[in-house]
């Protein structure tokens, strides 16, 4: 962990773990905890893809460090949060954002497509939630936040393997609220609808405009527009905010 500037803000003193911290939602999610004053573990596939976010965090906070691990791997997950925990002397913010899409209609679909969809959004989900329970139970406090999507909410054809993924997190979120909250620590959800980053680009401009048809706000998200949601259920504003699950979607499920 390298350490530069004394840190201010809501979550001066706190420290922030981050998976899929890389690139679009969770780079910016990393650096919107930064700029509020928290240290932060930024975890991709690959410690070098996560370097950067590190690199642009420790600027703007007390300390970031860059890890990698397969989000799927029970055990590589139990010991990434241990030596973390070690590293950053505690975490107080857990953020679920890695995830994969492999769509597909569903008679097309794969099994290997399912499994791995599953593993990586809903099984790496729980793997940290696991891994990180006992030590925010310990602590009394703690936020946990999940990054779902709007189709767990609604559906979507082509991504059945995809939105029960993301549906699976909403219903985990609420299941952890039930276990945690009274141990001080929050558990949420984000469904975000489209939001400008990879994961999205390469939607062929058609269908890109009937999408965008659907949207009442008209345009995609950005991915500080998630950042800044992240932001508030980590900080003071929100204390009191437990099991929900904020849709973020310009209006698109409505
Ligand atoms: P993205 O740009 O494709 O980035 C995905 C991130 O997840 C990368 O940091 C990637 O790390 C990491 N990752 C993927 N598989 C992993 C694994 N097995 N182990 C560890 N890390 C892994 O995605 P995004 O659009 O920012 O999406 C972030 C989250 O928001 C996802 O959960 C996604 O489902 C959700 N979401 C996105 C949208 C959208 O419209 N973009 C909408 C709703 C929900 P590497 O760089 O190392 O590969």
């Amino acid at each position: 962990m390298s350490d530069t500037n004394e840190s201010a803000g809501p979550l001066a003193g706190q420290v922030a773990l981050v998976t899929g911290a890389s690139r679009g939602i969770g780079r910016a999610i990393a650096e919107s905890l930064a700029r509020d004053g928290a240290r932060v573990a930024c975890v991709a596939t690959r410690v070098e893809n996560a370097e950067p976010t590190a690199a642009a965090c420790s600027a703007l906070t007390g300390g970031a460090a860059a890890y990698g691990v397969d989000v799927s791997n029970h055990e590589a997950v139990a010991a990434l949060v241990k030596e973390i925990g070690k590293e950053f002397g505690g975490i107080d913010v857990l953020v679920n954002n890695a995830g994969i899409t492999r769509d597909q209609l569903l008679l097309r679909m794969g099994e290997d497509d399912f499994d791995r969809v599953i593993d990586v959004n809903l099984k790496g989900t729980w793997n940290f939630v696991k891994a990180a329970a006992r030590p925010l139970m310990k602590a009394g406090a703690g936020r946990i936040i999940n990054i779902a999507s709007v189709v767990g909410v609604t559906g979507n054809a082509g991504q059945a393997n995809y939105a029960a993924s993301k549906a699976g997190v909403i219903g985990l979120t609420k299941s952890a609220a039930k276990e945690l909250s009274g141990r001080g620590v929050t558990v949420n959800a984000i469904a975000p609808g489209f939001i400008q980053t990879d994961m999205t680009s390469d939607i062929p401009e058609n269908e890109r405009n009937a999408l965008m048809g659907g949207i009442p706000l008209g345009r995609m998200g950005a991915a500080e527009e998630i950042a800044a949601a992240v932001s508030y259920l980590a900080g003071p504003g929100g204390a009191y905010i437990t099991g929900q699950t904020l849709v973020i979607d310009g209006g698109l499920s409505l």
